[in-house]
């Protein structure tokens, strides 16, 4: 895919110190060479600019986060605000979903966040979604057991395709709603920047909370 080039955004992201440009050789060791502590590691796939995982990496200091995404141009914005603040919990991946078992050990992740996920509506373009049963086999590659994903969009087709999907794979559905803010489940809720857009047009955000089935259940 050709990518809208921003003028100094490959340079910036290629220097940058939150950027972690060797994800492979860290398989295995982000607790002790990224973080050099034990804390749960939480990863935002398709991050955008970064508002959610900057605040959420704020208001959770015992929590490591990384910000994946694949666009360097959109990356280059979520490191503007990374300047700003002082985290030492928080890196950024600029990769795609799709490398993620060979950037993470089994069950060396937490916890995923996808977030306003590209819609892929055409039908053959399916396997692309980020919430699609191709995906779902790589999360569970890097989740630890009873680690959970995520999901929120305005999308509502997507959401029906991604609940049907994560039956379809064995995930439990351990929470969902077609509108989340009339819902208990906003209660902790932290916007991203897409939300802001689509909820000022009135649009209802749909949330799911999934965990993979294990042998018990
Ligand atoms: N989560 C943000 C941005 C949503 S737009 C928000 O809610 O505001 C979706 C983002 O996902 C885009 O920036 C796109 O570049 C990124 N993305 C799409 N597919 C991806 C993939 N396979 N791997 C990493 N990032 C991806």
């Amino acid at each position: 895919m050709r990518l809208r080039k921003v003028k100094g955004a490959d340079e910036a992201v290629a220097g940058s110190p939150y950027v972690i440009h060797d994800p492979e050789i860290k398989k295995g060791k982000w607790a002790s060479e990224v973080f050099g502590n034990n804390h749960p590691i939480r990863l935002e796939i398709g991050m955008g600019k970064g508002r959610f995982i900057t605040e959420l990496s704020g208001l959770h200091p015992e929590i490591n986060y990384i910000g994946m995404e694949k666009m360097s141009s959109v990356l280059f914005r979520a490191l503007g605000k990374r300047e700003s603040e002082e985290r030492e919990n928080l890196y950024y991946l600029c990769a795609d979903a799709e490398e993620l078992p060979d950037f993470f050990e089994e069950g060396e992740v937490d916890g995923i966040y996808l977030n306003f996920s590209d819609p892929w509506p055409k039908d053959r373009h399916w396997k692309r979604r980020l919430t699609s049963r191709e995906f779902l086999a790589r999360y569970s590659k890097i989740l630890k057991k009873d680690g959970i994903i995520e999901f929120k969009t305005d999308n509502q087709d997507l959401f029906t395709f991604s609940l049907a999907e994560a039956e379809e794979a064995g995930w439990l559905i351990l929470d969902s709603t077609r509108d989340l803010y009339k819902s208990p489940m906003a209660a902790d809720n932290v916007q991203t920047e897409y939300e802001v857009r689509f909820s000022t047009l009135g649009n209802p955000i749909c949330k799911m909370i999934i965990k993979q089935a294990t042998q018990e259940e």
